[in-house]
């Protein structure tokens, strides 16, 4: 099952299919997560709060929740959410990516097969307008979204307008920050597998290294010696990176490679021309170097095969500039030094914080998401945050008289 969800997975988002294998077995984890979910599920109860009085909680289901997801990981965000929301006592209408729809189409089938009631899950397909109707629906009272900033901060808006729960998670520019005493190596091979697998098209994607003081040439050298020996074609074919999902993609990955030379970034790897035989929209993997956070390649959004160098000076230099970026998806420190990597784990203003982990993806039973501009809302995906997200909270306070008030004779003795 793994392997056909993966090679539906590869054949229409043309991710290599060991990445898509990844992306499902990443789902199911939520899907254990979600076997056990009880144990989040259950309120505590206060016995003699008052005289005769017990005080309980519980959390109950919204009802209708709408799921929309977005194209680059066809599987494992709808399983952030789904799992999680029908355990919760939900049904769910999912909309995903109608660049990529056929594995949500799958994953129905499948949750059907293992006897999910009909009605519980439903897959609506369609672009902004399917979106825009379950924003406006009055039975839908909550939405877990996941794409692009400027989308997630309108769904955001429109949905908690009309009163509904809404998390909206957007998108991302993640750092990587290699300190002096780094593992070069280690910090290489994690650059080069963060920045450039499923072609960069990930929200944890690195799409910065920001090496601090003298270890910028040796470590520069070392990411693009890799990157030079990267296999770029069609993901069934046992490469490293398949092609981006559109021509509209490849067309804007490209102007903005080209941005990056015109602000006098030092392109030292060019994916542009890349000749690949076969169909598919390739952009080979790309380096800069001397990037500066003025430069637009630095600002946007890039989400392709490309990898921005920033030198800087020092700790205090990175851990500003990480801050003062607007998005707050994932981070990464590669040190030897534990006090400052604390410091960093600390500090930074990023939901999702690996050290020496350059992909610091949560287990399902953490929560998924990021800060500032890369999610809008309180919580975050799955894990409890995900039981709070998909449930409301509702306490009971209850007074039971003492039966011998009653004037029934139950039976029970005057001493009792
Ligand atoms: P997208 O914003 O274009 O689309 C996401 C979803 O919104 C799709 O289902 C799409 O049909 C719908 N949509 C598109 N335009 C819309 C509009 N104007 N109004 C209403 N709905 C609209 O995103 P994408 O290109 O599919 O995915 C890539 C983006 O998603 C990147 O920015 C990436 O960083 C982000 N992303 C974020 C996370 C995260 O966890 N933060 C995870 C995966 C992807």
């Amino acid at each position: 099952m793994v392997d056909e969800l993966a090679a539906i997975i590869t054949a229409e988002h043309g991710k290599v299919l060991a990445n898509a294998a990844g992306e499902v077995s990443r789902g199911l984890e939520v899907v254990e997560f979600a076997c056990g979910l009880g144990h989040l599920l259950k309120g505590s109860h206060s016995v003699d709060v008052s005289t005769d009085v017990d005080a309980f909680s519980l959390r109950q289901s919204l009802g209708v929740v709408a799921v929309i997801s977005p194209f680059n990981f066809p599987v494992m965000v709808p399983m952030w959410f789904v799992p999680v929301a029908i355990a919760c006592g939900n049904a769910v209408v999912l909309k995903p990516s109608e660049r990529d729809p056929s594995a949500a189409n799958f994953l129905a089938r499948l949750w059907r097969e293992a006897g999910l009631p009909d009605g519980v899950l439903q897959v609506v397909h369609g672009d902004r307008e399917a979106v825009d109707a379950l924003l406006e629906h009055p039975d839908v009272a909550a939405v877990s979204f996941v794409g692009s900033t400027p989308v997630a901060r309108k769904v955001y808006e429109v949905g908690t307008a009309s009163g509904k729960r809404v998390q909206a998670l957007g998108g991302a520019k993640n750092h990587m920050v290699v300190l002096p005493d780094a593992d070069l190596d280690v910090a290489a091979d994690a650059a080069v597998s963060a920045g450039y697998g499923s072609a960069g098209e990930r929200c944890m994607a690195i799409s910065v290294v920001v090496a601090v003081g003298a270890v910028a040439d040796d470590l520069i050298e070392r990411v693009a010696d890799r990157t030079r020996s990267l296999r770029t074609g069609d993901g069934r074919t046992g490469c490293d990176m398949g092609p981006v999902i559109t021509a509209a993609a490849r067309e804007r990955i490209t102007g903005c490679i080209a941005g990056g030379v015109e602000d006098g970034a030092r392109l030292v790897i060019d994916g542009r021309d890349l000749a690949v035989p076969g169909e598919g929209f390739f952009v080979g993997p790309t380096l800069f170097d001397d990037v500066t956070p003025e430069m637009s390649v630095y600002q946007d959004e890039i989400f392709g095969p490309v990898l921005c160098v920033v030198r800087v000076k020092t700790f205090e230099d990175a851990l500003d500039l990480v801050n003062a970026n607007p998005y707050g998806n994932g981070t990464a420190i590669f040190t030897r030094d534990g006090g400052a990597a604390r410091r960093y784990a600390r500090e930074v203003e990023v939901g999702m914080v690996g050290v020496n982990v350059p992909v610091p993806v949560p287990m399902a039973y953490y929560s998924f998401g990021g800060w500032k501009a890369s999610l809008f809302g309180d919580t975050h995906a799955h894990g409890a945050e995900g039981v709070h997200f998909f449930t409301r909270g509702k306490v009971v306070t209850e007074r039971w008289q003492d039966p011998r008030t009653s004037g029934v004779d139950l039976g029970f003795p005057q001493n009792y």
